[in-house]
């Protein structure tokens, strides 16, 4: 799917119902619908934002940003895109012209969660997505990349390295029990860095139940076990 960088996140939302529903739930938390019929793809990600809702999403799905500028175009994976708090690659004079997402193998599972204070209207405190295939229990692909526990968005690269090939449950132990290896969180009025660590390992926990339970729907509202 090729996305302009001045797509709405409503039309965002409206171009994934039926391709990836996965994806439905966090462009639904968005904002309001005012703030996702103003606000855009291309200024999501150029506000660069920690907590930005897309940056995440994007990376575990691969994602290419293609830039454009006075000196011609340019392609950058989205994992390059951020250089630091706020801030971004791009030169004054280039834009963000379209972003390019791959459709997820059909063997994967997507989830995205966004943890914030309310379930509406409210900016991420942490947010993880995870793009994964298990076969037999072992995962065999996974990506994941998270908001809200560095100064920009992080693809936890290193992580997945590790979780890669592992039985599911130890591939979860192991995360929840090494994951101040990989994330330092800041600490600040949304969220201590102790509780964005905790949090993050509750995201971990509710990945190994939702794929035990092999669901349709993973909505935030709804895992018990
Ligand atoms: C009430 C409220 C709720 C919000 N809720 C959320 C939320 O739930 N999740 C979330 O992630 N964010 C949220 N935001 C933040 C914001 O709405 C989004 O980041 C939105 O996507 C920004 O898009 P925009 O088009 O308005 O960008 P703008 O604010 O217009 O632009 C931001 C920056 O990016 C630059 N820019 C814009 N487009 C491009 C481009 N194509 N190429 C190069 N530079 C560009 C602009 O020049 C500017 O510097 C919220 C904001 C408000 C006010």
């Amino acid at each position: 799917m090729v996305l302009g960088g001045a797509v709405t996140i409503e039309n965002f939302l409206d171009s994934v119902r039926s391709k990836m529903p996965e994806l439905i739930e966090i462009l639904q938390r968005f904002g309001s619908p005012q703030i996702r019929n103003q606000g855009t793809i291309g200024g999501n990600l150029c506000t660069s934002s920690p907590i930005g809702d897309l940056a995440p999403l994007l990376m575990v799905l691969n994602s290419d940003i293609n830039v454009f500028g006075k000196n011609g175009n340019k392609k950058t994976n989205i994992k390059n895109f951020f250089k630091g708090y706020r801030k971004n690659i791009l030169k004054k004079d280039e834009i963000i012209l379209s972003i390019e997402i791959p459709y997820p193998n059909k063997k994967n599972k997507i989830f995205s969660w966004k943890l914030s204070k309310r379930y509406d209207q409210d900016i991420s405190t942490i947010s993880l997505a995870i793009n994964i295939q298990t076969q037999k229990n072992i995962i065999k692909e996974i990506q994941m990349a998270a908001g809200g526990v560095a100064a920009t968005p992080k693809s936890l690269d290193k992580l997945c390295k590790s979780m890669l090939e592992k039985k599911l449950d130890d591939a979860i132990d192991f995360a929840t029990e090494n994951l101040d290896k990989f994330i330092q969180p800041i600490s600040d009025l949304r969220g201590s860095s102790h509780y964005r660590l905790e949090a993050m390992k509750g995201l971990f926990r509710r990945l190994q139940i939702c794929l035990r339970q092999d669901k349709e729907s993973f909505s935030i509202m709804e895992v018990k076990e």
